[in-house]
């Protein structure tokens, strides 16, 4: 017997994008059902953003606590640490576990209904879950996407996505890192910061191949510094020795002058990207329009269909939570009746590698290929005071402004702390400032900050301090 219920809004995936969509829905007093067939938060709060920031604090603190052990330049001496992975592990999961109770306490509060499940869509407006038929009249697509696998080397044993990479239940003697992307390096450093020894394999000519050169050379120094190998140009071929279930012994790769070589390894992070989810639950019987692997949808988030409505990884670049969450606040608020449009000025995109790198807007290069006619002016940390406290004085802040009106157009940043930097740099986009706003503007002394407006003093010709 199956049962029947009818709801407006029914919301499948419980990630950023769908969750907060369904907690906006519920403020806004519409009828809201969420279906999650894993755990609340998705990927960000459960194996994604969270604990891969916790897993790199805990690397954080065991490396600076090994620093110590040597000759620290601040005079304090420790023996060596050593480190419970396992209790690592379990902080993390605490962390994780705080979050997602957080997440279903909210959408409780706010008088959505949880369906724990397997959403299998079987039209525009009917979803079934185990024995249950839900009827809505808005449904959000809100899947998000899962690691993508290399065919000969699929995961398994040894061989694990991000996922298991987050939850160790020991440390590799050597982690090779396939791909160098942010999350390869996030948790490649992190890996390196606790010990193992890590080899990472890119196929392109440098790491974090979506950025600039200027900001990825403090990156690719310190990965030398911390003693990661890094084989550019370079591509994984397959296990060097089958027997998946003794571990890997091994993989094979061609290295940038097409030689084959074999690298001892005895775990392998496949991290060459993510896709979006659009299999394995009826998505394609709705005959959506697609643009390439994703779902194509406007600029209110609505797909081919007009009541089906899509959100997040699912739709394509940049696969952020933070996109994902705004695109789910504006669905709620535009099925609720109000007029919104989803065009962000700029999207913050933050690495968190060591050095950390943001990107906010444009680059020189991109305004340049637009035909904008910019300047840009950077400051760096050696120049900042603050950075020198804290022991980071590596990297810089960029801004890049209109010549004309002084617009400004975008902002990067490599550095110790940076990430937090991008509030800043999102704010002036979005709000439209010009290089005079920031440059007069009273910054906090002594901060990291104080670089933002050096840099944009800079752009005008007279910064302070260099
Ligand atoms: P997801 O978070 O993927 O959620 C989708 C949910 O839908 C899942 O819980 C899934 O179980 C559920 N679902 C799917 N199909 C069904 C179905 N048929 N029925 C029921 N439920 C279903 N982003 C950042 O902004 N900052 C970061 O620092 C960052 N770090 C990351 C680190 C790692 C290691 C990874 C893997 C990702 C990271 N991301 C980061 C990306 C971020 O996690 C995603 O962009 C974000 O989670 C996308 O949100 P979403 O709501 O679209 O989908």
């Amino acid at each position: 017997t199956v049962k029947t219920e009818n709801t407006t809004l029914l919301v499948i995936g419980g990630g950023p994008g769908g969750y907060v969509a369904a907690i906006r829905a519920g403020q806004l007093g519409i009828p809201t059902v969420l279906v999650e067939g894993a755990d609340l938060g998705g990927t960000c709060l459960n194996i994604g953003c969270i604990p891969s920031k916790a897993l790199i604090h805990a690397a954080d603190a065991f490396h600076q606590a090994a620093s110590y052990a040597g000759a620290s330049p601040l005079g304090i001496r420790t023996g060596a640490p050593t480190i419970d992975v396992a209790q690592t592990v379990a902080w993390k999961d605490g962390i994780v576990k705080r979050l997602t109770g957080g997440v279903g306490a909210l959408l409780k509060k706010n008088g959505v209904k949880v369906v724990q499940g397997w959403a299998r869509i079987l039209d525009g407006k009917t979803v079934e879950v185990g024995d249950l038929r839900i009827r809505c009249e808005h449904l959000l697509l809100a899947t998000g996407s899962v690691p993508v696998e290399l065919p000969f080397m699929p995961f398994g044993g040894n061989v694990v996505s991000s996922t298991q990479a987050l939850a160790p239940e020991k440390l590799p003697a050597h982690l090779v890192v396939v791909g160098a992307g942010y999350i390869g390096l996030e948790l490649g450093i992190a890996y390196r910061k606790l010990g193992a020894r890590v080899t990472v394999v890119e196929a392109a000519g440098r790491v974090l191949p979506a950025c600039d050169d200027e900001l990825v050379k403090p990156v690719a120094a310190s990965l030398k510094r911390l003693g990661i190998d890094l084989h550019l140009e370079s591509s994984v071929l397959g296990l060097a020795k089958d027997g998946l279930s003794d571990g890997c012994r091994g993989i094979r790769m061609k290295n940038g002058g097409g030689e084959e070589a074999v690298l001892d390894a005895d775990r392998v992070l496949v991290a060459v990207g993510r896709r979006p989810r659009t299999e394995g639950y009826g998505l394609e019987s709705l005959l959506l329009d697609m643009n390439g692997r994703y779902v194509r949808i406007d600029n209110q988030c609505r797909t081919s269909m007009r009541n089906v409505w899509a959100i997040g990884d699912l739709t394509g670049e940049p696969m952020l939570a933070h996109r994902a969450m705004a695109q789910g606040e504006m669905v709620a608020e535009i099925i609720a009746g109000k007029r919104r449009h989803f065009t962000p000025s700029a999207i913050p995109a933050v690495c968190f590698t060591d050095p950390e790198v943001v990107v906010v807007g444009m680059t020189p290069q991109e305004a340049a290929a637009l035909g904008l006619d910019c300047i840009d002016a950077s400051f760096p940390f050696a120049a900042n005071g603050r950075a020198m406290t804290l022991e980071s004085t590596d990297g810089f802040v960029r801004v890049v402004a209109r010549k004309d009106n002084h617009v400004i157009v975008g902002w990067q940043a490599v550095g110790g702390a940076v990430s937090e930097l991008s509030t800043a740099f999102v704010q002036s986009i979005e709000m439209g400032a010009q290089l005079e706003d920031v440059a007069g503007t009273i910054h906090a002394h002594p901060t990291l900050g104080e670089a933002v407006q050096e840099a944009a003093l800079r752009a005008l010709g007279h910064a302070l301090h260099i």
